[in-house]
This record gives structure tokens, sequence and C-alpha cells, in this order.
């Protein structure tokens, strides 16, 4: 696509910051950074830009606020709902993080560290581990989303049953404000009632009410055992019953209970390479449980395979695997990941991101897909996912041999039905993937009207001039 000429003003004023080599206008360059990871949504910019201090990115900040340019803050560019893809008017600088990635300070006895925002996630889990602690955040894009956009996403993922979202691994953030400003509010204490919780004003707010250059995270022990299981569950009752044992059993140790129906199995086995069967014979859903912690005397195996053993003989459980090596146990995780590959060859799925009260998943996932099996006859729903949390991925994998296009085109009125489903459950419509620029009306449709003005007065207050992310999380008007 061709890309707009850059502005003079804004250019020559980029140029006074940044050498020329980190101000990217080449349009081969560029295109990867104009589409989002799903291929949903393309925009276009003037250029991508890529400070490498704090104070860099606040002159870029600066010069884009002088000259009324929209900012798109980029991170790692995994997001899956468009929110660090711009627009189409051809305006916008984006910013990305990738060089700020400096790891300013661990402090194994404070149990933090200090990092820059563009630090690859995966990166500072291994950092924590070279100090004998846990950084608990972790999802399967770790290897490429960088925590200023997890922050700033609010990201949820595997272990958010025992650690909870980005938002609880937070102590304190540094942040360029839309005038260019810098807040540096990266505290490292575990108490402070001094006031508003700014830095939790920036968290899952998607680059619409500044950049977050760095933040000081909170780290937990390294555990000393892990036990993991897939199990077959009789029902989705079943499997919530087992989710309560088996938090009882583990003490509280319970990091992951994940959601695996069938077809999410045989689609793996089918399409994704290194997959493994994990039981003799199929049955209609699964749950991958998942403890941390213990003494490193086996008593938490122990203590899972137990609660499971119970299980079995009440019914609840129809049969479980417990992994007998870190290898097992990598290819029950495969497994569980391989699943939205596993989709993508069977063609187009419709998704959605969706959280109602754990209790509430059986009579919800009964009635959706009922709803989405009466709107779409032959529609192979998938859903899988956090059923630790109650969020669920209710992914619909199109009819067999269905025209792909023609079944996208049915996105929002799926949605639509499904989320209406979800609002009667008093549930997220986006439980953790955020809003970006996919879910701004549909957020807009649920959201209390007071809640959406309180929204607006924060962006307007922050960011008069509407250059932070526009478009995204919130309809400004
Ligand atoms: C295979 C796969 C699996 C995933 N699994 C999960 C999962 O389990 N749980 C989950 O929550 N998400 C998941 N995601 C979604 C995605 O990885 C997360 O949303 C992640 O937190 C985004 O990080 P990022 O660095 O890629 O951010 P980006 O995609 O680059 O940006 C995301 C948003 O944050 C803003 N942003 C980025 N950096 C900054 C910054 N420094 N300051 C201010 N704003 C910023 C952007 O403008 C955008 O609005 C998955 C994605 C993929 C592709």
């Amino acid at each position: 696509m061709a890309q707009p000429s850059l502005q003079p003003e804004i250019l020559s004023r980029l140029r006074e910051v940044l050498e020329p080599r980190h101000i990217v206008t080449d349009a081969d360059e560029l295109a990867p950074r104009l589409i989002d990871w799903r291929r949903k949504y393309t925009g276009a910019a003037q250029a991508l830009v890529k400070p490498g201090t704090t104070a860099e990115v606040a002159a870029v900040v600066r010069a884009c606020a002088d000259t009324g340019t929209p900012i798109v803050p980029q991170g790692g560019h995994t997001g899956l709902v468009g929110g660090s893809t711009p627009d189409l008017d051809g305006r916008a600088v984006i910013l990305s993080s990738e060089r700020l990635t400096r790891i300013r300070d661990v402090d194994p006895l404070n149990n933090t560290m200090t990092v820059e925002a563009g630090c690859i996630l995966q990166t500072l889990q291994a950092a924590a581990a070279r100090h004998d602690r846990l950084f608990p955040l972790s999802l399967a894009a770790e290897g490429t989303c960088r925590i200023g956009g997890n922050l700033a996403t609010n990201a949820g993922g595997l272990n958010v049953l025992r650690y909870g979202n980005a938002r609880d691994q937070v102590l304190g953030l540094e942040v360029v404000l839309p005038d260019g400003r810098v807040w540096d509010g990266l505290r490292t204490l575990r108490k402070d009632n001094t006031g508003y919780d700014l830095k939790q004003l920036f968290v899952g707010s998607e680059g619409t009410l500044g950049i977050i250059t760095a933040a000081t995270l909170k780290l937990q022990p390294q555990p000393l055992e892990t036990a993991t299981a897939v199990c077959a569950v009789r029902d989705l009752d079943a499997a919530l019953a087992l989710l309560g044992r088996c938090q009882q059993a583990t003490a509280q140790s319970l990091t992951s209970f994940e959601l695996i129906p069938r077809l999410g199995i045989q689609l793996s086995l089918q399409h994704v390479a290194g997959s493994v069967d994990p039981l003799d014979r199929a049955y209609d859903w699964y749950v991958l449980v998942e403890a941390k912690g213990g003494h490193g005397d086996g008593g938490l195996k122990a203590a899972l395979e137990s609660a499971l053993m119970q299980a079995y003989e009440d019914g609840l459980v129809l049969d479980a695997a417990p992994a007998e090596s870190a290898g097992q146990a990598q290819a029950f995780w495969h497994l569980r990941e391989a699943v939205v590959e596993a989709q993508r060859h069977e063609g187009g799925s419709i998704k959605h991101d969706i959280a109602v009260p754990v209790s509430s998943v059986p009579a919800f996932l009964a009635e959706a897909t009922a709803r989405v099996h009466e709107l779409v006859p032959g529609v192979r729903p998938v859903p899988f996912g956090h059923l630790g949390d109650g969020n669920l991925h209710f992914n619909l994998t199109q009819p067999k041999g269905a025209d792909t296009q023609a079944f996208l085109a049915r996105w929002d009125e799926v949605n639509a039905a499904v989320h209406d489903i979800v609002a009667s459950y008093r549930g997220s419509i986006s439980a953790e993937h955020g809003i970006g620029q996919m879910k701004v009306a549909e957020n807009a449709r649920f959201k209390p009207p007071i809640e959406l003005e309180l929204m607006r007065t924060l962006k307007r207050s922050l960011d008069p001039q509407n250059i932070m992310n526009p478009g995204k999380v919130i309809d400004v008007g």
C-alpha cells in the first residue's frame, strides 16, 4: 500500500530527536506494522519511530503534541483487537517500544524488578528465574509480546487463577503523558495509600492515556514443584466441582484450570504436529490442571493425584493422566496451545473472549451454543480456555465446506448474539484481550452510560487533543 508522505513539520521535529535510522518511512518496512496479528485490520501511518530512552519518547510525544499528530504505541504487535494498528487516515506516527529493553534493576530481597516497556515477556521471566524468582505472567505470545503491551492491555494468560492479571503484577510505572511530560511513578512499595492509584489508570488503557516507558514488577518465590494433569470430566458441572476440589487439595496453589473440548483435541491431532491424544479414548470435555508450589518433596503432585483419584471414584472425572515428566507436561500444554492453530486449518473462525461468573459457565455455554447453532446451522463451536477464571474463548469454526468469507461476514451479528447472552449473566465481552478498535461500539452497547462518561472525562482531561491512540477503547465523539 502506498504510504502518505511525511508532513514536513513533524518530520523535521522527529529528526531533531532521533537518528534517521530510528525513523522508518519505507513502505516495505512499515507494511507489517500496519496490519494486525489476525490480519483483520489494516491502517496507514506517516512513520514508525523507535526511541531508545524515556527522554526520547517524551521528545517524540512533544513533537506530536505540538503538531497534532496522532500516536499509536506498539509493543510486540500481538494484540488481538487491533489496538496497535493505526486507522486508515495516514496521519499517525507509530511509536515502537522495541529499543526500550533495559532491565534497570532486580531486587530479590524486595521481590521486584524495574524494567523498560520494550522488554519481551519471556526475557523477563528468564531474568526473574536467574535470581531464583518467578515472574508469573505467562501467555502463548510471550516470546514476542512486550511488557508495556502486556500492561497496556492488562493481559491475563495462564496463571491468573493464582497470581492475577498483569494489573496485579505492577507496583509502579513510568509514563510519558500526551503532552510529553514524564510521570515517574516507579514505586517499589507494597503499601502506599497516598491518594488515587494512578498507575492502575494506565494499566489496561491500551495506549489511549499515555505511553508506558518502564514498570516496577512484583516477583514471586520460585515454585519448588509443578504438578500437571489432563483429565476427562463427566460434564461442565463436574469440571467446576473438580476445580474447587483441586484448589483445596493443593492449598490454593492451583495456577491453571484450562478447558479443552474434544473437537479442539481432534483438530489439533489432525493439523498440528506434535499433538498427542492424552487419554486412551475420546471424551467430550477435558481440563488441563496445573499447580505450582509445594515443598519440593513430591507432596504437591501427590495431593493433586489424590484429589483426581477421589473425583474419579465420585464420577466427576472419567479418566486422568498426571504428567510423569516435564516433557509430558509440555506435551499437554502443546495440545492446549495447538487449539487456535488447528482451527485455522478448518477455515474461518468467529471469536469471542468472554467472561462470566465461574459458576455460570455451564449455563452460559449451553445457551450460547444453542443460539449459534440456530444462527449458523452446522457451525462448530470450540469453546476453550481459562475455565478457572470464567474466561472462555468461545470460538466458532465455520461449518464444513462453508464459504469462509460469507461465514466471517457474519462476525458482528454472531458476536452481538453471544454478547447479549454474556450480558444476561453480567459477564464481560472482553475478558483479557481489551477493546482496541474491534470492540469500541460493542463495549458502548453494554457499559452503563455513567461509566462511559467517566472514561470520556478521563480521556479528555489527560489527552485533550485526542492524539493518543485515537479511535481505540472509547469514542470521545
Ligand atoms: C498466540 C497468542 C496468544 C495470546 N494469548 C493471550 C492470553 O492468553 N492472554 C492475553 O491477555 N492475551 C493474549 N494474547 C494477546 C496479546 O498477546 C496480549 O494482548 C499482549 O499483552 C499484547 O502485548 P504486545 O506487546 O504485543 O502489545 P501490542 O499488540 O503491540 O499493543 C497492544 C495495545 O497496547 C498498546 N501499547 C503497547 N505498548 C504500549 C506502551 N508501552 N504504552 C502504552 N500503550 C502500549 C497498543 O497501542 C495497543 O493498544 C495472545 C496473542 C497471541 C498472538
